[in-house]
């Protein structure tokens, strides 16, 4: 029916379709934000708010949030599920098991999860995006608890953990089972900072170094360069939400909530964009080498 010139000439005007972009064609397990996170309280006395709000975005992977009634940091933590192993990114801003069960609703989310006797063959890796008190508060709850590994917050203990050869430089593979997460070393807003590309989802775990909010810089020159590594480490590939750790910017473009706030009634969206990334990373080079602050809609520059 079709000569193979035909054949040819329409194969290859597909072409740009299907390397459009030039992302691969694996297609991403999509999932769903929360519409309302808890967001404290103008009363926290008589707030009535779960310590630790549960929202799976799909089976493969539950969001959590802290309560800003307990910690003002109210931060989130990612948990990953693979085939043989789950990760946990950041343990909470809070010590205590009884204010804040970090690791009860973990070992809950896992047995609901893989069941129980699948549980004990799974083992759960608790890692931290950076070493700040209130990603790592809640490691003293994982630390001895069976099928357990609790990663270090150093540098060197991170690389050492996931196999980076090169800090900050280049990339590691980690794989749960199944499902590759690809460990980025990004030191600026503290030493020992990675991101997280998910293969699956396609989502990317940022931390504290981009998320609407304050985004504050402590070494100005390794930041610049670890966003603009992560920048280009992220080119080829689709991003479909970029998750930080926090929330301080309201839904009023530009305009954050006062540091220590415990009530936050009209926050922006947690998820950001790539060209969120690509907008940090035109503005660091924009502002050059000596550290400056800059307001955008949707995060401040914020050197200390
Ligand atoms: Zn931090
Ligand atoms: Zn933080």
């Amino acid at each position: 029916m079709f000569s193979k010139k035909a054949i040819g000439s329409i194969l290859f005007s597909l072409l740009p379709f299907l390397s459009a972009k030039g992302y691969s064609a694996v297609k991403l397990e999509s999932g769903t934000l929360s519409e309302k996170w808890i967001h404290g309280s103008a009363s926290c006395s008589s707030n009535t708010d779960p310590a630790i709000q549960v929202h799976p975005y799909n089976e493969n992977l539950t969001i959590l949030r802290q309560s800003k009634c307990i910690n003002y940091e109210g931060p989130f933590i990612y948990l990953f599920f693979g085939e043989t192993r789950a990760i946990m990114f950041d343990t909470g801003a809070t010590k205590s098991a009884i204010s804040f069960p970090i690791q009860k609703t973990i070992e809950e989310l896992l047995v609901q999860h893989y069941g129980v006797a699948e549980r004990a063959n799974i083992q759960l890796v608790v890692a931290h995006t950076h070493g700040h008190g209130d990603h790592v508060a809640g490691d003293t709850q994982f630390k001895g608890k069976a099928n357990t590994i609790v990663v270090g917050i150093t540098a060197s203990a991170v690389s050492k953990f996931f196999g980076l050869k090169s800090w900050p430089e280049g990339s590691a593979e980690f794989d749960l089972g199944g499902r590759i997460l690809q460990i980025v070393p990004i030191p600026g807003h503290e030493d020992s900072h990675i991101a997280v590309y998910d293969q699956q989802t396609g989502i990317l775990i940022s931390g504290d170094t981009l998320y609407p909010g304050r985004l504050y810089i402590r070494d100005w020159a390794a930041y610049r360069k670890s966003v603009a590594r992560l920048t280009a480490f992220l080119a080829d590939k689709e991003v479909t939400h970029v998750l930080g750790a926090h929330i301080e910017m309201s839904t009023t473009p530009g305009v954050d909530y006062p540091v220590g706030t415990t009530y936050q009634p009209s926050e922006h969206d947690l998820p950001l964009t790539k060209e969120t990334l690509d907008l940090l990373n035109t503005r660091l080079l924009d502002l050059g080498a000596l550290p400056q602050e800059d307001i955008q809609d949707d995060f401040i520059i914020y050197p200390l």
